[in-house]
């Protein structure tokens, strides 16, 4: 009767070693995939701009006439 109650205690131990292994490999894997995606970034298109042709995102272009340009003064100096 001791011994079972010291096999089931072993039992109750690795059960408990075995869930909380899971749960740090899952962790770690979640961290792993975390790494993989972050040097990602999102691709945002760019645009030239149509008079000093500087590269920059399409969020922050100002489209004129002849084109996208990357800021007021530009736009207005085209003329567009
Ligand atoms: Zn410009």
């Amino acid at each position: 009767m001791k011994y079972l109650l010291v096999i089931v205690l072993a039992l109750v131990v690795f059960w408990l070693w075995r869930v909380s292994r899971r749960r740090h490999d899952e962790a770690a894997q979640a961290r792993r995939a975390a790494n993989r995606s972050a040097p990602e970034k999102p691709i945002t298109p760019t645009v030239v701009c149509a008079l000093c042709k500087v590269h920059l995102a399409q969020s922050e272009a100002l489209v004129g006439r002849g084109g996208v340009y990357c800021s007021e003064a530009h736009r207005r100096e085209a003329g567009a």
